[in-house]
Protein backbone atom coordinates (compact mmCIF):
# COMPACT_ATOMS: atom_id res chain seq x y z
CA UNK A 1 0.00 0.00 0.00
CA UNK A 2 1.53 2.94 -1.10
CA UNK A 3 1.82 5.94 1.65
CA UNK A 4 0.67 9.36 0.77
CA UNK A 5 1.61 12.53 2.55
CA UNK A 6 -0.98 14.96 2.44
CA UNK A 7 -0.26 18.63 3.12
CA UNK A 8 -3.44 20.72 3.00
CA UNK A 9 -5.07 23.14 5.59
CA UNK A 10 -9.04 23.49 4.35
CA UNK A 11 -10.57 20.64 5.75
CA UNK A 12 -12.96 19.95 2.85
CA UNK A 13 -10.38 19.33 0.71
CA UNK A 14 -8.35 17.39 2.74
CA UNK A 15 -11.41 15.21 3.78
CA UNK A 16 -12.40 14.99 -0.60
CA UNK A 17 -8.80 13.55 -0.99
CA UNK A 18 -8.64 11.39 1.68
CA UNK A 19 -11.57 9.57 0.93
CA UNK A 20 -10.78 9.08 -2.86
CA UNK A 21 -7.45 8.32 -1.83
CA UNK A 22 -8.36 5.60 0.61
CA UNK A 23 -10.90 4.44 -1.25
CA UNK A 24 -8.10 3.64 -4.28
CA UNK A 25 -6.34 2.23 -1.17
CA UNK A 26 -3.69 4.30 -0.65
CA UNK A 27 -2.54 4.76 3.16
CA UNK A 28 -3.04 8.65 3.90
CA UNK A 29 -0.89 10.62 6.65
CA UNK A 30 -2.39 14.59 6.29
CA UNK A 31 -1.15 17.31 7.99
CA UNK A 32 -2.55 20.58 8.22
CA UNK A 33 0.80 22.80 7.95
CA UNK A 34 3.75 22.78 6.66
CA UNK A 35 5.50 21.70 10.44
CA UNK A 36 3.35 19.14 11.06
CA UNK A 37 3.73 17.33 7.48
CA UNK A 38 7.87 17.60 8.26
CA UNK A 39 7.41 15.97 11.49
CA UNK A 40 5.37 13.37 9.97
CA UNK A 41 7.50 12.59 7.56
CA UNK A 42 10.34 12.19 9.82
CA UNK A 43 8.78 10.05 11.32
CA UNK A 44 7.65 7.91 8.61
CA UNK A 45 8.45 7.09 5.37
CA UNK A 46 6.11 7.96 2.55
CA UNK A 47 5.99 7.28 -0.81
CA UNK A 48 4.71 10.34 -2.40
CA UNK A 49 3.69 13.98 -1.02
CA UNK A 50 0.42 16.41 -2.30
CA UNK A 51 1.42 19.74 -1.15
CA UNK A 52 -1.07 22.50 -0.76
CA UNK A 53 1.32 25.88 -1.87
CA UNK A 54 -0.77 27.80 0.53
CA UNK A 55 -0.53 26.79 3.93
CA UNK A 56 -0.43 28.64 7.23
CA UNK A 57 2.72 28.37 8.74
CA UNK A 58 4.57 28.24 5.29
CA UNK A 59 4.48 27.61 1.41
CA UNK A 60 4.00 24.32 0.26
CA UNK A 61 7.17 25.24 -2.21
CA UNK A 62 9.19 25.09 1.12
CA UNK A 63 8.11 22.27 2.34
CA UNK A 64 9.10 20.75 -0.88
CA UNK A 65 12.40 22.36 -0.31
CA UNK A 66 12.83 20.81 2.94
CA UNK A 67 11.77 17.24 2.07
CA UNK A 68 14.23 16.89 -0.70
CA UNK A 69 16.75 17.62 1.97
CA UNK A 70 16.30 14.01 2.82
CA UNK A 71 14.66 12.27 0.30
CA UNK A 72 13.58 12.14 -3.59
CA UNK A 73 9.93 11.85 -2.66
CA UNK A 74 7.81 12.67 -5.84
CA UNK A 75 5.51 15.33 -5.53
CA UNK A 76 2.37 17.13 -6.32
CA UNK A 77 1.57 20.64 -5.49
CA UNK A 78 -1.86 21.76 -5.04
CA UNK A 79 -2.14 25.50 -6.53
CA UNK A 80 -4.75 28.07 -5.97
CA UNK A 81 -3.63 30.39 -8.84
CA UNK A 82 -2.01 30.46 -12.07
CA UNK A 83 1.08 32.55 -10.63
CA UNK A 84 1.57 29.88 -7.90
CA UNK A 85 2.55 27.59 -11.18
CA UNK A 86 5.33 30.33 -12.49
CA UNK A 87 7.06 30.09 -8.84
CA UNK A 88 6.72 26.28 -9.06
CA UNK A 89 8.40 25.61 -12.88
CA UNK A 90 10.64 28.73 -12.03
CA UNK A 91 12.10 27.55 -9.07
CA UNK A 92 12.86 24.15 -10.35
CA UNK A 93 12.59 22.00 -6.36
CA UNK A 94 12.23 19.26 -8.44
CA UNK A 95 8.27 18.65 -8.07
CA UNK A 96 6.72 16.33 -10.50
CA UNK A 97 3.15 18.05 -11.03
CA UNK A 98 0.57 20.05 -10.19
CA UNK A 99 -3.10 20.65 -10.08
CA UNK A 100 -4.40 23.95 -10.19
CA UNK A 101 -7.88 24.10 -7.98
CA UNK A 102 -10.42 23.37 -8.32
CA UNK A 103 -9.75 20.16 -8.97
CA UNK A 104 -11.83 16.95 -8.85
CA UNK A 105 -10.53 13.89 -6.70
CA UNK A 106 -10.26 11.60 -9.37
CA UNK A 107 -8.11 13.70 -11.22
CA UNK A 108 -5.24 13.81 -8.67
CA UNK A 109 -5.78 9.81 -7.88
CA UNK A 110 -4.85 9.68 -11.79
CA UNK A 111 -2.25 11.93 -11.35
CA UNK A 112 -0.42 10.47 -8.33
CA UNK A 113 -0.92 6.90 -9.71
CA UNK A 114 0.60 8.02 -13.10
CA UNK A 115 3.78 9.45 -10.86
CA UNK A 116 4.20 6.89 -9.22
CA UNK A 117 4.45 4.16 -12.19
CA UNK A 118 6.74 6.26 -13.62
CA UNK A 119 8.67 5.65 -11.05
CA UNK A 120 11.39 7.59 -11.52
CA UNK A 121 12.66 8.94 -8.21
CA UNK A 122 15.90 6.69 -6.68
CA UNK A 123 14.40 5.73 -3.36
CA UNK A 124 15.92 7.12 -0.18
CA UNK A 125 17.74 5.05 2.65
CA UNK A 126 14.69 5.16 4.62
CA UNK A 127 12.67 4.63 1.40
CA UNK A 128 15.21 1.62 0.65
CA UNK A 129 15.21 -0.27 4.21
CA UNK A 130 11.11 -0.08 4.51
CA UNK A 131 11.07 -1.07 0.85
CA UNK A 132 13.18 -3.63 -0.48
CA UNK A 133 12.07 -5.61 -2.96
CA UNK A 134 9.82 -3.29 -4.19
CA UNK A 135 6.07 -3.04 -4.17
CA UNK A 136 4.28 -6.25 -2.81
CA UNK A 137 0.70 -6.44 -1.59
CA UNK A 138 -0.09 -5.63 1.79
CA UNK A 139 3.26 -5.26 3.12
CA UNK A 140 4.24 -8.35 2.37
CA UNK A 141 6.64 -9.14 -0.49
CA UNK A 142 8.24 -12.09 -1.53
CA UNK A 143 11.96 -12.37 -2.47
CA UNK A 144 12.49 -15.43 -4.57
CA UNK A 145 16.16 -15.91 -4.18
CA UNK A 146 16.27 -16.65 -0.63
CA UNK A 147 12.50 -18.06 -0.26
CA UNK A 148 12.12 -15.44 1.74
CA UNK A 149 8.85 -13.27 2.52
CA UNK A 150 9.14 -10.19 3.87
CA UNK A 151 6.35 -8.32 5.79
CA UNK A 152 6.52 -4.48 6.61
CA UNK A 153 10.34 -4.64 5.61
CA UNK A 154 11.36 -7.36 7.80
CA UNK A 155 11.74 -10.76 6.92
CA UNK A 156 8.84 -13.43 8.43
CA UNK A 157 10.51 -16.58 10.60
CA UNK A 158 8.38 -19.20 8.55
CA UNK A 159 8.64 -22.94 8.54
CA UNK A 160 8.67 -24.42 5.27
CA UNK A 161 4.95 -25.35 4.97
CA UNK A 162 4.35 -22.01 6.50
CA UNK A 163 6.32 -20.14 3.64
CA UNK A 164 4.27 -22.31 0.71
CA UNK A 165 1.50 -21.83 2.09
CA UNK A 166 1.44 -17.73 2.62
CA UNK A 167 3.34 -17.76 -0.85
CA UNK A 168 0.16 -19.31 -2.13
CA UNK A 169 -2.23 -17.00 -0.56
CA UNK A 170 -0.04 -14.12 -1.80
CA UNK A 171 -0.27 -15.49 -5.35
CA UNK A 172 -3.95 -14.71 -5.48
CA UNK A 173 -5.01 -11.78 -3.47
CA UNK A 174 -9.06 -12.32 -3.01
CA UNK A 175 -9.18 -15.57 -3.94
CA UNK A 176 -10.59 -18.96 -1.75
CA UNK A 177 -8.32 -21.73 -1.63
CA UNK A 178 -10.04 -24.79 -0.05
CA UNK A 179 -7.99 -26.85 2.64
CA UNK A 180 -7.35 -29.46 0.17
CA UNK A 181 -6.16 -26.91 -2.49
CA UNK A 182 -3.60 -25.45 0.24
CA UNK A 183 -2.56 -29.14 1.25
CA UNK A 184 -1.69 -29.84 -2.47
CA UNK A 185 -0.01 -26.79 -2.86
CA UNK A 186 2.09 -26.95 0.67
CA UNK A 187 2.40 -30.29 1.10
CA UNK A 188 4.82 -32.61 -0.92
CA UNK A 189 2.24 -36.23 0.24
CA UNK A 190 -0.93 -34.52 1.06
CA UNK A 191 -2.60 -37.51 1.91
CA UNK A 192 0.03 -38.15 4.84
CA UNK A 193 -1.61 -34.68 6.84
CA UNK A 194 -5.31 -33.63 7.53
CA UNK A 195 -7.64 -30.55 7.25
CA UNK A 196 -6.37 -29.49 10.55
CA UNK A 197 -2.84 -29.49 9.43
CA UNK A 198 -3.68 -26.22 7.54
CA UNK A 199 -5.63 -24.65 10.16
CA UNK A 200 -2.64 -25.26 12.29
CA UNK A 201 -0.25 -23.70 9.71
CA UNK A 202 -1.95 -20.86 9.01
CA UNK A 203 -2.88 -20.04 12.65
CA UNK A 204 0.89 -19.90 13.35
CA UNK A 205 1.02 -17.56 10.48
CA UNK A 206 -1.34 -15.48 11.88
CA UNK A 207 0.23 -15.09 14.79
CA UNK A 208 3.63 -14.19 13.53
CA UNK A 209 1.82 -11.45 11.07
CA UNK A 210 0.54 -10.34 14.49
CA UNK A 211 3.56 -10.20 16.16
CA UNK A 212 5.12 -8.42 13.29
CA UNK A 213 1.92 -5.98 13.12
CA UNK A 214 -1.13 -5.61 15.60
CA UNK A 215 -3.91 -6.33 13.32
CA UNK A 216 -2.38 -7.85 10.29
CA UNK A 217 -3.48 -11.10 11.53
CA UNK A 218 -6.51 -10.24 10.02
CA UNK A 219 -4.81 -10.10 6.10
CA UNK A 220 -5.22 -14.43 6.11
CA UNK A 221 -9.10 -14.47 6.32
CA UNK A 222 -11.18 -17.56 6.89
CA UNK A 223 -14.29 -18.14 4.88
CA UNK A 224 -16.26 -20.37 6.43
CA UNK A 225 -17.00 -23.95 4.91
CA UNK A 226 -14.98 -23.17 2.31
CA UNK A 227 -10.98 -22.26 3.67
CA UNK A 228 -8.74 -19.27 3.30
CA UNK A 229 -7.52 -16.23 0.99
CA UNK A 230 -5.41 -13.60 1.53
CA UNK A 231 -7.47 -10.11 1.52
CA UNK A 232 -8.33 -8.89 -1.56
CA UNK A 233 -5.62 -6.50 -3.72
CA UNK A 234 -7.39 -3.00 -4.24
CA1 LIG B 1 -4.39 26.41 1.46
Amino acid sequence: MSKVLLVEDEPAIADTLIYALETECFSVTHALTGSDALAAAAGHPHDFAILDIGLPDMTGLEVCKKLRETSSIPVLFLTARDGEVDRILGLELGGDDYVTKPFSPREIVARVRAILRRGHHAPSATDASSRPLGQGIHGLLHETSSMRIHFDGSPLDLTAHEYKLLLVLMEKPGRVFTRDQLLDHAWQDPGAVTDRTVDAHIKSIRAKLRSAKPGAENLIETRRGLGYSLQAAC
